[in-house]
């Protein structure tokens, strides 16, 4: 169903027969075995009618037990992984050859069954591509004509009879296909509806975060200015509990901020209007800087924070985003790394890029828990993260910047054994 045609009678003739899954073309194999069967049971029983006396009944029984052993072979000593629409479409030719055998000892052109023909015609002309409807449909139409010469009586009249039964053929699979497409394309363009919905939905939703994360960073930041200016300010003039609910207040409002800047970033990502500045950078300085910002809460839990690399090595990078990302992940090694512990930070050339890498030796991440750390929301949870704050976005939002700056990012962890980000950036050459 990828390229539907954009409409128009042909439109509804060409997309028919476009089922995809296997398991559809199960439902019909179901739906043909018990129709054969209930067939097979029902025509025996007509032939015992008073028309049947001049049939070889025989013969017809024979037929009735040949398609009753096929049937058993096809439906359930085939295996289903062949099913299909190749499988049905054989199918389909092995059934038009039964039906002209039934024709053929009852009475050809002039008998009654001629119209199995159309029931199968029908199957053909809603489940086969356009290729096999038309081979199927010459198929019927040939041995038709070639049943008007084995038929007894005038051939002039055999003759009328199958150009009447094989304009029925062209009729039923014209009328059929173009019903049954006309009805997969109503349901192409409602579920067409549902997904544009669901996108503005999405699309609204996305501006809604925009603007309140917008609308409340700024008194966030002046909050932030104020306790910040109290702290250092005024901190002498504080009693200790006073000071206590201040360094409370101002984590709390880092908290807040950080959880703006994501809302802000993923919005501006899912709307497609992040900005990424990109310019050639050099990443000692960069990680310099982003280690000095969380000095202080490194410093709490007694954490040292090491950066490693002396060798100047330069990227390609949005600075901005660059230290984002850094701040993220050391931020989090911070966070995720019991008292006493080493955050080292450290970056290496590897062909075309540098790699950047963030090691601590905190409390690890499960493997289970691995492959998820960079969902929107993603955060694990154990004993060990209970008491942690966070958000999980800080990662998914990394990997997006990441991503926008022609990199990878990638984690490896052991629990209880210390955890390393890194990510790659494109490299410049001085
Ligand atoms: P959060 O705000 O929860 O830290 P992130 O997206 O930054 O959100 O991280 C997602 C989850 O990944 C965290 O909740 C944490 O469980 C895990 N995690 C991230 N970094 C580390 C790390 N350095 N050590 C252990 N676990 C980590």
């Amino acid at each position: 169903m990828e390229n539907l045609p954009k409409g128009g009678i042909l439109g509804s003739f060409l997309v028919a027969g476009q089922i995809e899954s296997k398991d559809k073309y199960q439902r019909f194999e179901r739906l043909s075995e018990i129709f054969t069967w209930i067939a097979i049971v029902i025509g025996l029983i007509l032939i015992q009618l008073p028309f049947g006396q001049n049939l070889n009944k025989p013969t017809i029984y024979a037929l009735a037990a040949a398609v009753g052993a096929f049937i058993i072979v096809w439906y359930h000593l085939l295996p289903k992984r062949f099913s299909g629409q190749s499988k049905r479409f054989v199918y389909n030719l092995i059934t038009i050859v039964f039906v002209t055998i039934l024709v053929h000892l009852t009475n050809g052109v002039q008998g009654y069954a001629m119209f199995f023909y159309f029931l199968i015609m029908i199957s053909v002309a809603i489940t086969m591509s356009t290729v096999q409807t038309i081979v199927a449909v010459l198929f019927s139409i040939s041995l038709i004509i070639t049943e008007a010469y084995l038929t007894k009586g005038p051939l002039e009249t055999n003759l009328s009879l199958a150009a009447l039964h094989s304009w029925g053929v062209l009729l039923i699979v014209f009328f059929s296909r173009f019903n049954a497409g006309e009805a997969l394309l109503i349901k192409k363009r409602e579920e067409d509806i549902i997904l544009d919905k669901e996108k503005s939905m999405g699309r609204l939703k996305n501006e809604f975060v925009y603007i309140i994360s917008h609308e409340l960073k700024q008194p966030t930041t002046a909050i932030k200015g104020y306790i910040e200016s109290i702290k250092s300010k005024s901190s002498n003039l504080l009693t200790s509990e006073a000071k206590e609910v201040l360094n409370l207040t101002s984590a709390n409002s880092e908290r807040l901020d950080k959880l703006l800047d994501d809302l802000l970033d993923i919005s501006q990502i899912e709307r497609g209007s992040l900005r990424i500045n990109m310019m050639d950078v050099s990443l000692r300085p960069i990680i310099g800087e982003a280690i000095s910002t969380l000095f202080i809460e490194a410093k709490q839990k007694n954490i040292s924070l090491i950066q490693k690399s002396t060798e100047e090595i330069a990227a390609k990078a949005d600075v901005d985003r660059l230290k984002e990302i850094l701040t993220n992940l050391i931020g989090n090694a911070v966070k995720y790394t019991p008292e006493g512990g080493k955050v080292v930070v450290d970056v290496s050339k590897e062909g075309e890029f540098a790699k950047i890498y963030v090691a601590d030796n905190g409390i690890g991440i499960p493997e289970e828990n691995q492959k998820h750390l960079f969902e929107k929301f993603y955060r694990v949870e154990n004993d060990q993260t209970k008491a942690v704050k966070g958000n999980g976005l800080g990662l998914f939002v990394a990997k997006q910047l990441v991503e926008r700056m022609g990199g990878q990012i990638g984690v490896i962890s052991k629990p209880g054994g210390g955890t390393t980000f890194y990510f790659t950036l494109p490299r410049y050459r001085w």
